[in-house]
């Protein structure tokens, strides 16, 4: 699978798992680590979780589906703005690393900008990484002007990701997040990328995807994957979807396709509000 390198050197495989809505409930949490745990069989490596996520209850889940697996996956988590203080964030995180039941993690988030300066979290972050409990820090739900500021930052030159809305029917970061990130060699996660489901009904879609024989669900991957330095993290609990996901790897959409989908639902003409819906 094709990967993004970071900052730090670490190698990111641009199709993971994202885990939202999961570990919320006891009764489905058979079929969630079945789930994740075909998707790791299937090729996998990269998994997305946050302590919001289940309030830890989806990162109790991965504990299990990721046993004895831990050192071949990327694994990426986040911390909530309100624990996002220096003794804030090393405690979330090791309450997030113990319910993972892993010594380190390899991406560690702010989850959206929130009220703590933000010198303060990555102070924190930097002493993470030294001691060894995180290998690199980004942040989430970021502006084009938030990241500007970040990096004014003292050390916040060394923010690895920014994981932001990006799918087919929300571009908005394409006006111009997308190409300071790029400049700026900080990888994008895109978040949501099928648009939480109902935008692979869209005709254009299905048009794109009948002629390349694969779900709806692949070409918008394959779309989102379309640029370098940007990786996706969908979430499957159903094993179709898992394997259906898997051959957005396969698709390579032409110049034709790219012009359907941008007629059908086309980039944004002037700058917007980060979407985070
Ligand atoms: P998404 O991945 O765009 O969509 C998930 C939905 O699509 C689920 O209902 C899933 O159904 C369905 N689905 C998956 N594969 C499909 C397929 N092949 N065909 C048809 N439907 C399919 O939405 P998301 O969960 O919002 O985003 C992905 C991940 O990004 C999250 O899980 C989370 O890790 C991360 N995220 C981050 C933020 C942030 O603020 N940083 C916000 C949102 C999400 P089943 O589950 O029933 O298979």
């Amino acid at each position: 699978m094709r990967q993004v390198t970071l900052k730090s050197g670490d190698k990111v495989p641009v199709l993971g798992v994202g885990t939202w809505r999961m570990g919320e409930r006891k009764g489905e949490r058979a079929a969630e680590v079945a789930a994740i745990k075909l998707a790791l069989d299937l090729g996998i490596r990269l998994v997305d979780t946050a302590e919001m996520y289940g309030e830890g209850g989806a990162e109790e889940m991965l504990s299990e589906a990721l046993a004895g697996r831990r050192d071949e996956i990327f694994l990426v988590s986040k911390v909530y703005p309100h624990n996002a203080s220096r003794n804030g964030v090393l405690a979330a995180c090791e309450r997030s690393l113990k319910r993972l039941k892993t010594d380190r993690l390899d991406l560690y988030l702010l989850h959206w900008p929130g009220s703590v300066p933000i010198e303060e979290t990555i102070g924190a972050f930097e002493t993470l990484v030294k001691g060894g409990k995180i290998k690199s820090w980004g942040v989430s739900n970021f502006d084009a002007g938030q990241m500007a500021a970040l990096a004014r930052a003292p050390d916040g030159g060394n923010c690895a990701s920014n994981q932001v809305l990006y799918h087919l029917g929300s571009r908005g970061v394409e006006w111009k997040l997308l190409d300071d990130c790029r400049k700026s060699n900080v990888m994008v996660m895109a978040y949501s990328p099928l648009g939480q489901g109902p935008l692979l009904r869209k005709p254009a879609l299905k048009a794109i995807a009948d002629k390349h024989g694969v779900e709806p669900a692949a070409i918008a991957l394959a779309w989102v994957l379309r640029h370098p330095g940007v990786i996706t993290i969908p979430k499957a609990v159903k094993a179709e979807h898992v394997k259906a996901n898997m051959k957005a790897l396969d698709v390579k959409l032409d110049a034709e396709d790219l012009k359907a989908l941008d007629a059908a639902l086309p980039p944004p003409k002037r700058a917007e509000p980060l979407d985070m819906t």
